[in-house]
């Protein structure tokens, strides 16, 4: 087979898996240059998504384009050369191209090597924004060349796509090669899916045709949602059937309780639960006692109360003889919620142990266990039940509970989908709650957590102060401060945030160490602590601990702070150069105040004076509704950004989109069920000849 000697009507043709190698005029060299552009198959070259299209059945005439237009222009080269300034420092590479009706001047600053890509009397198509009118004149605009040779058609009146290209690979080289590509009549492009489950939408093959090379430009749209929906529907292929394959082989520990320690513990909490607070526990308390292991996502606003459902569930776990374990993301959360739990759990005679990478396992109950594999045990002889509080340490394998009832997962979006999976594995299929304060638009929702159930809090605890949100720039800091005495001489305390970019870069810690030193001076005669990720962990607890006695009144810290911690009398958030944080964070961040009945300031000190910096912060000051800022921040930011670095379970997607693709990720749901209900639905077979 391959051999270029075969008679051509019987060859093969390139298949949809084959190597561009195989296809001609694709050598390694040109192999290596596709490959820094991840194309590396037939089936990755047609989807390389064309970056923009280009309409060029309308090429304008150069004297009608006017002031400000984007406009695709077709002409000779007359003149060209690049004059210098500066001593030579500078240099400005001009073109003038010329096409019966008026002359455009093409510009291209500090680019002098581009003089040896043109030369005079050449035709070129050109793309562009006219910035003046006299002369007329686009700055870098884009540019091909009209090559006389045949198949010219492809690159001219047409809408034609314009690729995110590499180094070494030019548009009209890329675009024949996929030209090339969807006309070869012997390639047959595979319908992943049966027909009959997408009507009304276009094949895959047309699919392709049109996101290259649309008729109209709408065409290229309804490709891209069809392309889009590919990959939606494998992805939620992929988490349905995560989901069912638990269902068919995990038996569920019975975790639902006797309401033996939930009732005095709730007689004494000092508050009564919201109404969503107590619905949740409903839906909770249900899958505890159902058949297949919870696996639940418990969504609820900053300060909305998801830890105190964490604790009942924990509970309930406990009560039916079973471990439960809590992880957080930070030693200091951590630190906060094995303190809670402490003080909820120790009147009812219940162990809780903290478990960080600082903090060793305490020593075993002096009663020793019983022998016996403490899961066989009836619920009400299994008095070492215990609640396990911790941090990632909680997925190292020395930490193996053989009764592990529960696992509970507070701030979710931190950790990757992996570790959820590793601590999971623990024990025998022990049931799942994760808890996210970043409100997840449904879109995400259901791509990242499509596996889960979805239980959300919408609800905030009555009697909390307001708070409120203002927007400054740095040179009203003097007065800010002058706000900031005024509310600590009123015995409330402040938290101050510095970004910090990366903590392990010195440069940063002496800035954050420097701000300390004037933050003293600022506002001496009141405290100021210090907190930063650096610190060793003894520190960090003691400086939270002497924040939360009031012996500082201040904390300066590095956004640490941003998840969990619990303070109600701290009143006033002030968050310097809060342009450098996402929508997301800076919410999480004011999640801090307005946790008791006062009310709450967050002042956003922004640094930047463009206006779409302060246009971004202004909706924090308009909104305290923690889904229109998560939506706000996909659309401005991303997906990545949204969830934090470490969020290593987002798929990556060609045409997808995550912020605008709702109807099609629940069209993909639908249909993703479909397929899996009907297990003998397969892929069409390709027709044979
Ligand atoms: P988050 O959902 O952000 O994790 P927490 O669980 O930290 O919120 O709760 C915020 C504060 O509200 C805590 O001090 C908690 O004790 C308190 N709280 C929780 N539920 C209620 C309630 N139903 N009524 C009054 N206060 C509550
Ligand atoms: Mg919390």
């Amino acid at each position: 087979m391959g051999s270029a000697n075969q008679a051509s009507d019987r060859q093969p043709g390139p298949r949809w898996e084959s190597l561009l190698t195989e296809l001609p005029g694709v050598g390694p060299e040109r192999s290596d240059q596709l490959a820094r552009l991840d194309l590396r198959t037939v089936g990755d070259l047609l989807q390389h998504r064309p970056r923009r299209h280009e309409d060029r059945r309308r090429i304008a005439p150069i004297a009608r384009i006017e002031l400000g237009e984007s406009a695709a222009v077709r002409g000779r080269i007359s003149a060209l050369g690049v004059k210098r300034f500066r001593h030579g420092r500078k240099s400005l590479f001009e073109i003038i191209l010329e096409d019966g009706t008026g002359r455009l001047h093409l510009r291209w600053w500090n680019a002098a090597y581009r003089k040896d890509q043109f030369a005079a009397g050449e035709e070129l198509l050109v793309y562009g924004r006219l910035i003046d009118l006299r002369p007329r004149t686009m700055d870098h605009p884009e540019t091909e060349r009209i090559e006389p040779e045949p198949g010219e058609s492809v690159h001219l009146s047409r809408i034609v796509p314009v690729y995110p290209l590499t180094e070494g690979i030019t548009q009209r080289w890329l675009r024949t090669l996929v030209w090339r590509t969807l006309e070869d009549g012997r390639l047959v492009i595979p319908e992943p899916w049966p027909s009959g489950l997408l009507p009304g939408r276009l094949s895959r093959a047309e699919a392709l045709h049109q996101l290259h090379f649309p008729a109209e430009l709408a065409d290229a749209g309804r490709a891209r949602e069809r392309l889009a929906l590919d990959e939606l529907i494998d992805l939620q292929c992929r988490l349905l059937e995560r989901r069912r394959r638990l269902e068919i082989r995990a038996r569920a520990i019975p975790c639902a309780g006797d309401n033996r320690w939930i009732k005095p513990w709730l007689a004494r909490l000092g508050f009564r639960l919201t109404q969503a607070q107590t619905r949740v526990l409903r839906e909770i308390r249900a899958d505890l006692a159902g058949p297949c292991p919870m696996r639940r996502l418990l969504q609820g606003d900053v300060g909305s109360g998801k830890t105190v459902v964490a604790a009942a569930a924990a509970l309930m776990t406990i009560e039916s003889g079973r471990d439960a374990a809590l992880m957080a993301p930070t030693e200091i959360l951590a630190e906060q919620h094995a303190a809670t739990f402490e003080r909820w759990f120790a009147p009812l005679g219940i162990r809780v142990e903290l478990r960080t990478a600082s903090h060793k396992p305490a020593p075993p109950d002096p009663a020793p266990a019983p022998p016996e594999l403490p899961h066989l045990l009836p619920p009400r002889d299994a008095p070492e039940a215990r609640m396990v509080v911790g941090t990632h340490a909680l997925i190292e394998s020395s930490f193996a509970p053989p009764s592990l009832g529960l696992v509970i997962i507070d701030e979710q979006h931190r950790f990757g989908v992996a570790q959820r999976e590793t601590l999971v594995r623990k024990g025998h299929y022990p049931h799942l709650l994760v808890m996210t304060a970043t409100p997840i638009p449904r879109t995400l929702g259901l791509t990242l957590y499509g596996d889960l159930d979805l239980s959300t809090i919408d609800e905030l605890p009555a009697g909390r102060g307001r708070v409120r949100t203002f927007v400054r720039s740095a040179d009203r800091l003097p007065r800010v401060w002058a706000f900031v005495r005024d509310q600590l001489q009123k015995g409330r305390q402040v938290y101050i945030v510095y970004p910090l970019i990366d903590e392990s870069e010195c440069l940063d810690l002496k800035a954050v160490t420097r701000e300390w030193d004037s933050l003293r001076q600022t506002l001496d005669p009141f405290r100021v602590g210090l907190l930063h990720g650096r610190l060793p962990p003894l520190e960090k607890e003691r400086t939270l601990d002497a924040f939360r006695r009031r012996e500082l009144h201040a904390l300066l810290s590095t956004p640490v702070i941003e998840v969990g911690l619990d303070i109600p009398n701290a009143t006033v958030m002030l968050v310097e150069n809060a342009e450098r944080f996402g929508l997301a964070q800076l919410h999480q961040l004011r999640g801090r105040i307005g946790r008791g009945a006062d009310d709450a300031f967050c002042i956003l000190i922004s640094a930047s004076r463009t206006p779409e910096a302060r246009r971004r912060l202004e909706v924090l000051a308009q909104t305290t509704d923690g889904f229109r800022i998560a939506a706000a921040d996909l659309e401005l930011r991303g997906p990545g950004q949204l969830l934090g670095q470490r969020q290593s379970g987002l798929p990556a997607f060609r045409f997808a989109d995550l912020a605008r693709d709702l109807p099609l990720i629940e069209m993909a749901r639908q249909i993703a069920r479909q397929i899996l209900d009907n297990p003998t639905i397969g892929p069409d077979e390709p027709p044979s000849p």
